[in-house]
């Protein structure tokens, strides 16, 4: 159960919606026992007074409009409960959701970074919702039930102490042991339900996005079976869970008719010393009544298994520490944009080996480096460093004289813009996708800069509101990679990191690409991986990696006259 403290803690600020749901379900709980508990009375009352002289004087009224009464009570108190519940419970599941997200967001990249796309969509919709299971199908009707049956206890026992006492009895311990007895029987289900339904979903999110690739090398029967397997899994489950609400249902109703027996059994002989009469009826339909209060209860409690096994997968979540951790205060600001490598190793939490070692770099504010070198030898790693995506394990990167763990996120984020390997196209307008660069930048400004990087031709018809990404246009690499750029020069921080920029791009894109970018860097610091020895004489030194070691550093003529490596792949090409 301490799986669910953090959510609890959650409830705090709803408290007030929380708690009055609770007391109009109370009320509605009332209205319905005594509606059925005044009309029995009513009913046997008016029957023996009209066999009897009592007649002329039996007042039909007042009980008539009692029992209207409880019937509207009843009806407006359902509908206000479950508008005022559900409306909280609504504000708290996106409450969680937003909680959720918060925690998650610095845990990427990292060991995180691992989870399936799928599974971490299922923590956020599937899990957070049975965490509605804790207050709506637990909490609620505990506290309802049991404000109801001490209620009812009291009220019976107004009339006679045994039998009150008697069904009071009897409702507490069918409180306490339904609860036990279905999350036992449930929980097992519970748990595989919860896990089977995440395996579906990511079984189906692997075969829609990979479809096309499935269809073309035949595997796609293969991969539709196994969707079909965990949905069988899946609807085992779910089988099992409506039997148990059966079984739950089932023996409630039994336990009413048997307690409607002993009640009336006991009542036959006349109540309080008194004679019996219509107070009999009352009896018998008060009991009937009761367990309506116990009705929520009979099937919610197979469902904790399942909420407990929910919460756990979003506990991982929510317990995990970042592996990256910003000072709140540090620095904000770059005012010498250089950057410094001293002896930088590094190596990916998995891996044996080395991705870097002992690398050391050097630049001025201003000065452009080109890093070259063959696929895996370590440069997109570097990069990552520099925008503090992982730590160093060992030695010292400063941007700006300054270590990087005293940047601030916003400040580093500010100081460098990216143009990565892979440009990700958001789902949105492509006025969406180039403000994420700079969120103050006016339409005309874009307008300017897709002009610059020759996307002109992506404002056509619906203008800067044409939607990109799924469901959108679809855009080609060399598109891709100029929306990348785009991006970088709105975002126009003093560092600038370009990761193969013109890779799988033809020749003419390419030299347009190398000219804008140019262009755009006048000032700024510059890295620039690559490995095309392309235009390279314009940079103020070059680093040719091997293995995740610099081996061969200094300008593009001194290299040259060095006649090593980079004079060899040079003259390959
Ligand atoms: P490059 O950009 O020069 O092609 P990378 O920096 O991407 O090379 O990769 C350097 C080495 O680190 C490679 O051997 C690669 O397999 C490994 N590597 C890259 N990313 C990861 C990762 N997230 N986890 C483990 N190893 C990685
Ligand atoms: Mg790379």
């Amino acid at each position: 159960m301490r799986e669910l403290l953090p959510y609890l803690k959650l409830y705090k600020k709803h408290w007030f919606s929380l708690s009055l749901g609770m007391l109009l379900g109370f009320a509605t709980l009332v209205a319905s026992i005594g509606l059925l508990t005044l009309s029995g009375w009513f009913i046997a009352a008016a029957s023996v007074a009209g066999l009897t002289i009592a007649r002329q004087s039996f007042n039909y009224m007042l009980p008539g409009g009692g029992v209207r009464g409880f019937a509207m009570a009843r009806t407006a108190g359902r509908w206000g409960e479950r508008v005022v519940s559900h409306d909280a419970t609504f504000k708290l599941l996106a409450d969680l959701r937003i909680f959720f997200f918060r925690k998650l967001t610095p845990l990427i990249p990292g060991r995180f970074s691992k989870l399936r796309d799928a599974d971490l969509l299922n923590r956020l919709v599937a899990d957070v919702d049975a965490m509605d299971h804790v207050y709506l199908r637990l909490i609620s009707p505990i506290v309802v039930g049991t404000l109801g049956i001490v209620s009812l206890t009291f009220f019976l026992c107004w009339f006679d102490m045994t039998i009150g006492l008697t069904l009071g009895g009897i409702l507490l311990s069918l409180l306490l042991i339904w609860p036990i007895l279905f999350y036992k029987l449930g929980k097992h289900n519970g748990t595989h339900l919860t896990q089977n339904k995440a395996n579906l979903r990511i079984a189906t999110l692997d075969w829609v996005q990979g479809h096309s690739e499935l269809v073309l090398f035949g595997a796609e029967p293969r991969y539709r079976q196994a969707i079909n397997d965990h949905q069988q899994k899946l609807v085992k489950n779910q089988f099992n869970n409506a039997n148990l609400t059966g079984l739950a249902s089932a023996l409630l109703l039994l336990a009413n008719g048997w307690t409607m027996v002993l009640i009336i059994w006991m009542a036959a002989d006349g109540m309080n010393g008194q004679p019996p009469g219509p107070m009999v009826a009352m009896l018998a339909f008060a009991t009937m009544a009761c367990f309506e209060l116990l009705m929520p209860i009979a099937g919610a409690f197979q469902y904790l298994g399942q909420t407990l096994e929910s919460a756990r997968r979003l506990n991982e979540v929510l317990t995990a520490t970042p592996d990256i951790h910003y000072p709140a205060t540090g620095v904000e600001q770059c005012q010498d944009a250089s950057i410094q490598l001293q002896e930088v190793s590094f190596k990916y939490q998995d891996s044996e080996e080395l991705a870097l070692n002992k690398v050391s770099i050097s630049l001025e504010a201003g000065q452009k480096m080109a890093i070259v070198g063959q696929t895996g030898s370590g440069k997109s790693t570097l990069l990552q460093l520099l925008t503090r995506q992982f730590d160093v394990t060992s030695g010292a990167l400063l941007i700006d004289n300054q270590p990087i763990s005293q940047w601030t996120e916003k400040g580093l984020r500010h100081s460098i813009s990216v143009v990565s390997q892979r440009v990700d196209i958001l789902n949105g307008t492509l006025k969406d996708n180039l403000l994420l660069a700079k969120p103050d930048a006016n339409d005309q400004g874009l307008v300017a800069i897709l002009h610059e990087v020759g996307l002109e031709h992506l404002t056509e018809g619906n203008g800067l509101d044409a939607w990109l990404g799924d469901g959108g246009r679809q855009l080609s690499g060399g598109e891709k990679r100029r929306i990348g750029i785009a991006r970088a020069i709105l975002h126009d921080s003093p560092i600038l990191l370009l990761d193969e920029p013109t890779e799988g791009l033809d020749k003419q894109t390419e030299q347009q690409i190398m000219q804008l970018l140019h262009k755009h860097s006048v000032n700024k610091t510059v890295v620039f991986v690559t490995h095309r020895l392309i235009g390279l004489d314009a940079m103020d030194s070059i680093a040719l990696m091997e293995q995740g070691e610099i081996v061969e550093l200094g300008t593009h003529q001194a290299l040259l006259a060095q006649q090593g490596l980079y004079h060899r792949l040079h003259q390959r090409l």
